[in-house]
Parts: C-alpha cells; structure tokens; sequence
C-alpha cells in the first residue's frame, strides 16, 4: 500500500518546451585589417606605458609630452585609431595645457627615466600628428 500520492497539477504534467526561441541574426565578422609586425610592435611598446609620471617627474619643464605622446602613438600605429584621429590628439594637448604641464625643450630626460623605455620620438609623433591635425582639421 502506498503511504503518498504524487502531485499531478499542471506544472509535473504539463510538457517541456523543446524549441529554441527565435535567435537574433548572427553578427557578421569583423573585417580582417592586415597590420604589419614592426606597426604592431611599435603600437605595444608605445602602449606598454604606465602612466607613472616618472617622466614629467624627471623633465625640468614638468612636460607631459612623453607620456601623452605614447598615448597618441600607440593608437597612430594602428587602424583602430584612425577614428577620431585628429579630435583625440587635438583634446589631449588642451588638456595637457589646461592641467599647467609645462612644455618639451628637447632635455630627453624623460625617456632616460622612463621605466618602461619609452623613446623620445613619442614626442616627435605627437608634435607631428598635432601639426597634421592642426593644419588638415581632420576629425
Ligand atoms: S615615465 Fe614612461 S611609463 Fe611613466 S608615464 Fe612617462 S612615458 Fe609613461
């Protein structure tokens, strides 16, 4: 004899749902950029900065120019960084201006101090892409 009765209301009896609900559509792949190793390695080894400080620390103007010079580098190497290219370094000098950095005279003490080898052409390619985007007013 059976001391309990199993339950039968709807949810023991009722049935599984076996179909999957509609999926969205599949998104399409990203479009493959070639980029070539010696762009790849300069764009890292630009982006290998910490943002220590250890550079403005050591320069006697107290520039930032090494520092926001990796910033715009690492993203110049590479076509990600194309968006925007011009607004992004044309923003980070004014702010540069705007937080009272000083400015490079060419003492190159800052990549002497730089932990992470940072070269001095960083600075180079910051001149350089502000010119571009200063002259071209490209986005
Ligand atoms: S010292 Fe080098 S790692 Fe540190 S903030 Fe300056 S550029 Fe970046």
């Amino acid at each position: 004899m059976s001391v309990f009765t199993l339950p039968t209301n709807e949810l023991l009896t009722g049935t599984i749902a076996t179909e999957m609900p509609p999926q969205p559509p599949a998104a399409a792949p990203p479009p493959a950029i070639p980029i070539g190793k010696k762009e790849a390695d300069e764009a890292m080894d630009y982006a290998s900065c910490i943002s220590c400080g250890a550079c403005v620390a050591a320069c006697p103007n107290a520039a930032a120019m090494l520092f926001t010079g990796a910033k715009v580098a690492h993203l110049v190497k590479l076509p990600q960084g194309e968006v925007e290219r011009g607004g992004r370094v044309r923003n980070m000098v004014a702010q540069m201006d705007a937080e009272g950095f000083g400015r490079c005279t060419n003492h190159g003490e800052c990549s002497e101090a730089c932990p992470k080898e940072i070269p001095f052409d960083a600075i180079v390619m910051l001149n350089r892409e502000f010119m571009r985007a200063s002259v071209l007013g490209k986005e």
